[in-house]
């Protein structure tokens, strides 16, 4: 096939010293034995290409570069995670060159895997990629939890939370509750956020999606949205406004808004937590959205609860292998990156790792399973839905029963 001209990318390929520093932070890489498939490889190959592209002295040289499905392959074989990014020399915006690069494969034909375009599929006929009911998008709301009408606060559980991880935004409703937040959901009108779409380059399928999803929240008459799932806050909070129509509410993730309830003294933390706990960042969250304090102040402001830090964290986390459309489509490598996750945990002598993301609960379980860990993987939502437990009622977690704390409420650490 003929090599279309590449997007103006040239001066970031130009400004690659090749100097390796991301090939040994690139955990889908490890995966893998080749150079091809390291950031730098695919740096090198674009580069050819881009050459090629401009025809002037292929014949020449001899150039027969190719868009070849190893190439296509390699570009797909990337979790999106951005650590990459975070210690490239020449300042690379990677993140966005690989999103930019699979868009560009997807326009010309030689993308996307073939499980993402069943996503994308999905994702148009029934607003998400599980293939599930669109009617049933609100089923997971807690029966016991009012819903206000405008209310407060829109709750934007996602489609994984919505079909696949329920009781983490359930949870999440729970303790905002607790706290006097009166919200509301979308319900069938909450549309898959599009971050699928986004990451794996087909960003045409996503425009409906934002805009149905801004059409409505705004129409609520809330001022402030919240969600558990890291990969909705960023596209929500970030890649709405860039591309689309920017959200009309406050954005928060579940950890941000919860950081601010304990801070105005409005969340009860009514329970210690006798546990070690380690926290992992989502890159979705913490790479590229600068999320990492709110989550660990809200963990250091429950009595009784260690904390300890992985070596690798915040802007040097490992990626938990899950993001970017690479654990649908390369499920074995997902979930062997998650199981060195684990062991990264382990090693600090925590025996819960808390993390805030639907995705990185669900491939770092798998990966704690596949080594036969004994840690905990939850959510920050599941702790806070036992540590705000009303002081009568019996916690609702199978672990060691909390005791109340000494203080109804704890401002969080520094
Ligand atoms: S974003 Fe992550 S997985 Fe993708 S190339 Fe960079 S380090 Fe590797
Ligand atoms: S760290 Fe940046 S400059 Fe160095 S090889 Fe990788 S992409 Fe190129």
């Amino acid at each position: 096939m003929e090599i279309q001209k590449l997007p103006h990318i040239e001066q970031y390929l130009n400004a690659c010293v090749q100097c390796g520093y991301c090939i040994s932070v690139c955990e889908a890489h490890h995966q893998t034995p080749w150079e091809s498939d390291t950031p730098r490889g695919k740096i090198y190959y674009l580069r050819q290409l881009d050459l090629k592209a401009t025809g002037a002295m292929d014949k020449v040289l001899g150039r027969d570069i190719q868009v070849s499905p190893e190439f296509v392959d390699a570009m797909y074989k990337c979790t999106g995670c951005g650590n990459c990014e975070a210690v490239c020399h020449a300042n690379i915006p990677l993140t966005d060159l690989w999103e930019t690069m699979r868009n560009w494969l997807v326009i010309h034909g030689y993308g996307p895997m073939p499980v993402h375009k069943t996503m994308a599929k999905k994702v148009h006929q029934v607003h998400n990629p599980y293939n599930e009911d669109p009617k049933k998008r609100g089923d997971w709301w807690p029966k016991e939890v009012p819903r206000y009408n405008p209310p407060d606060a829109i709750f934007f559980a996602g489609c994984t939370g919505s079909y696949r991880q329920q009781g983490i935004p359930q949870n999440g409703v729970r303790v905002l509750n607790r706290a006097g937040v009166r919200m509301n959901i979308l319900g069938e009108d909450e549309w898959c956020c599009s971050s699928p779409l986004l990451r794996t380059g087909t960003d045409s399928e996503s425009l409906d999606c934002a805009l149905h999803n801004v059409e409505k929240a705004d129409g609520m008459g809330a001022k402030d949205m919240i969600m558990t799932c890291a990969g909705c806050y960023k596209t929500v909070s970030m890649d709405f406004g860039r591309y689309y129509a920017k959200a009309g509410q406050n954005v928060y993730h579940f950890s941000q808004y919860a950081e601010k309830l304990i801070k105005a003294r409005k969340l009860p933390l009514n329970h210690e937590f006798n546990h070690t706990v380690t926290y992992h960042d989502p890159c979705h969250l913490g790479r590229h959205m600068g999320v990492y304090d709110p989550p660990r102040n809200v963990l250091k402001a429950i009595k009784g609860l260690k904390f300890v830090e992985m070596t690798r964290s915040r802007e040097s986390s490992r990626c938990c292998g899950a993001g970017g459309g690479y654990k649908s489509q390369y499920n074995n490598f997902a979930v062997r990156i998650a199981s060195e996750r684990i062991r990264d945990a382990e090693a600090t002598g925590a025996d819960v790792l808390v993390t805030c993301c639907p995705f990185c609960v669900v491939n770092l379980s798998q990966g704690a399973k596949a080594i036969g860990s004994k840690i905990k993987v939850m959510d920050l939502a599941d702790v806070l839905l036992e540590v705000t437990a009303p002081i009568e009622a019996v916690p609702a977690s199978a672990a060691a029963p909390a005791k109340p704390a000494v203080a109804a409420t704890a401002a969080p650490k520094a």
